[in-house]
């Protein structure tokens, strides 16, 4: 199965130019679980781990494009996915 991935906002440090970067799901959800992701910019050859505020950026981002649930259904965490949505505790999603 070929994994999703979701585009999102990053915004470069050394420019600070707006650019969008896709990330696969599972790195989003171990992201959401506490795990570092590094993030990317495009328009310079740079990278760095996400700040709170870039990781609150990216879960508000994937509830408004919806995407949140994709999330939280991949995410391989010992608990399930019941883990992400308790933790977000995102309207909308179904419990169960
Ligand atoms: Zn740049």
């Amino acid at each position: 199965m070929m994994e999703p991935e979701i585009p999102f906002p990053v915004t470069c440090p050394h420019c600070g130019e707006e650019s969008l970067a896709e990330f696969r799901v599972s790195v989003l959800a171990d992201a959401m679980l506490g795990e570092p992701i590094r993030l990317y910019a495009k328009c310079h050859l740079v990278s760095w781990d996400a700040s709170d505020v870039e990781l609150e950026n990216i879960r508000q981002h994937l509830e408004a494009t919806q995407d949140l649930h994709a999330v939280a259904c991949i995410a391989n965490t010992p608990e399930g996915p019941t883990a992400l949505s308790s933790t977000w505790a995102p309207t909308g999603l179904p419990t169960n």
